[in-house]
């Protein structure tokens, strides 16, 4: 598969905020790339991020970013093969309505390595009768430890739990050892109604990647309970979600059935 080596689509979450800032680079050194000869290079491999936040977001603000390739290294060899370091900035901007300059909410510093392979892929083996025998990718499964499998019993039984501490009554999400309004390791679950509404979103469209279908809808979703979760999101088209839409809860089955995940379908 060729993949494009500069064409990226990022979303980035201000932790903590539950706000996504969401924007499309483009190909602002093609030319550069096609000097270096990067655009011949098929692999790519994402090296290390940096990022960088100066506030928090309000609801309504209107966001876009610009990106600039800063850098491109010399040629290099790596135990992976033999390419060139590709570093991008990325700059986050709060569009200014009364029409003043816009505002930088933050950025982030990306940096690949494109590069062609030291050991080329293997062909496909075609198995006999034209068949594909490539296997069907599921869903990644979760990693569940003692803190999260009350959660994810739950989910397989049909049921949205949420975690509460037994010391201040504290409702908490995702799942964890110890309060982080009293510290009390103390702790119970309730059932959630499944009922909340979309308080943020976005809707990744690349990279590609199965099993997913594309665009993938995702959403921050608070509960009426108060406690907020991400899930993907179901009944309209993608651009059809809006902040503030009512979901319900919706458990599907993926992988032949072995992975119940909760979805968020939004109801009228
Ligand atoms: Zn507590």
């Amino acid at each position: 598969m060729e993949i494009a080596p500069f064409v990226q689509h990022y979303g980035l979450w201000a932790v903590g905020v539950g706000t996504f800032l969401e924007g499309e680079s483009v190909l602002l050194a093609a030319a550069a790339a096609a000097a270096h000869g990067l655009l011949h290079l098929p692999a790519v491999v994402a090296v290390n991020t940096e990022l960088d936040f100066k506030r928090y977001l309000r609801m309504d603000e209107r966001l876009y970013y610009t990106s600039t390739i800063t850098d491109i290294s010399e040629e290099k060899a790596t135990g992976l093969g033999v390419g060139y370091f590709v570093t991008q900035m990325q700059t986050y901007y709060s569009v200014n309505e009364a029409g003043g300059a816009d505002e930088c909410v933050g950025s982030m510093m990306f940096r690949l390595f494109k590069f062609k392979p030291t050991h080329a892929p293997k062909p496909i083996e075609e198995a006999k009768g034209g068949a594909s025998a490539v296997p069907k990718i599921g869903r990644s499964t979760p990693g569940i430890s003692p803190d999260t499998q009350f959660w994810w019993d739950g989910v397989n039984q049909g049921k949205l739990m949420i975690q509460r501490c037994k010391s201040c009554q504290t409702l908490r999400h995702p799942p964890g050892p110890a309060c982080p309004e009293c510290q009390s390791f103390e702790w119970d679950e309730v059932q959630s109604k499944g009922q909340g509404h979309i308080y943020s979103f976005v809707v990744m469209h690349y990279p590609e990647v199965p099993p997913f279908d594309h665009p993938n809808p995702i959403g921050l979703i608070e509960l009426d309970e108060g406690t907020r979760l991400v899930g993907q999101l179901l009944g309209l088209k993608p651009n059809e979600y809006q902040i503030g839409q009512r979901v319900q809860v919706e458990f599907n089955t993926f992988n032949d059935g072995t992975l119940t995940l909760p979805q968020w379908r939004v109801v009228a």
